[in-house]
């Protein structure tokens, strides 16, 4: 009889999660579901499998000096240091109680993001801020601890737009404040690597909860407290032969935003212009990333056929 080759330890794991039913995305954290000194072997077997795919890039790993530890040192990165998020329990966070009644705005930042996105695993780098709303029943947590688990979030292969509710969610948990507003501003080497090589590859997005979705003035306070200025305007750097695209698509948005409430008053239709934060060319498609900041509308990516 043939001894039982051990499974894979990603399969003894995945195999647990599929169990639990939990979802395993590539921003989910799944370290409820490693066993002690698993990691190790986690590291192991990524190592082998990178190793492969530089063998499948016709790549001399036995002779080449520079790649011979690529494989191990890649692996390493993945999972101890850029999604170790994924793999890693949440950094343990001390609540306290809202002792001196604190009810002003709050801001924490800027917090540098480190992540990935995860259609290209090509490096996002940025800067959030976090607005705290607090209530007299909030729990208060310490001001690094904002940026530990905001780093814990984005150590993921992520896209932007679901980080930041990700975190925005998680700090809504954690503190239960009367309102909560995240902004993020980052930059996507993906759009400057590879593709469109654009470098107008910035992309701002922020979600707003409770409060700050319902008083104006509280929204404008926070954002010019962090005084973000636009990273990319529809003039600067849009190409002109797409100009009649990008106002079919202010059109088409217009109409959208008419059926909601109260927004296109707010907005107005240079405010809409304004929102377009970075735009891509892809596949006969041209996506807009697009946000139209504190109104609740969080983000609209927006994809128009390329004649
Ligand atoms: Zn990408």
């Amino acid at each position: 009889m043939k001894p039982d080759t051990p499974k894979p330890v990603s399969q003894r794991i995945r195999s647990r999660v599929q169990e639990s039913g939990q979802r395993y995305h590539a921003n989910d954290n799944i370290s409820a579901f490693i066993e002690p000194g698993e990691i190790g072997e986690l590291q192991k077997e990524v190592e082998s499998k990178l190793t492969q795919v530089l063998e499948s890039l016709v790549i001399d790993v036995e002779h080449d000096h520079n790649t011979r530890q690529t494989a191990r040192r890649v692996a390493k990165m993945y999972v101890c240091e850029v999604f170790r998020g994924r793999f890693m329990p949440m950094p343990s966070v001390t609540e306290f109680p809202n002792a001196a009644h604190l009810n002003e705005l709050m801001i924490m930042g800027p917090v540098t993001v480190r992540s990935a996105c995860s259609h290209h695993l090509c490096p996002i780098m940025g800067r959030l801020w976090i607005g705290v709303m607090p209530n007299e029943d909030s729990d208060l947590i310490g001001l690094s601890k904002y940026s530990r688990l905001a780093d814990w979030i984005m150590s993921r292969p992520q896209i932007q737009e679901e980080a930041i509710i990700q975190l925005a969610d998680l700090l809504v948990e954690k503190v239960n404040p009367d309102g909560l507003a995240v902004v993020m501003e980052a930059d996507h080497f993906c759009m400057h690597w590879r593709g469109v090589k654009d470098n107008a590859s910035k992309m701002t997005n922020s979600v707003m909860r409770g409060v700050f979705l319902k008083d104006g003035a509280l929204r404008r306070e926070f954002l010019s407290l962090i005084n973000l200025k636009s990273s990319l305007s529809p003039g600067d750097g849009f190409p002109s032969r797409l100009r009649h695209l990008f106002r079919q698509f202010l059109r088409e948005l217009l109409v959208l935003l008419e059926r909601r409430q109260g927004l296109l008053r707010e907005v107005g239709e240079r405010g809409i212009a304004g929102a377009c934060r970075a735009f891509e060319q892809r596949d006969g498609f041209l996506m807009i990333h697009f946000h139209v900041l504190g109104v609740g509308l969080v983000e609209v990516l927006s994809v128009l056929a390329l004649e």
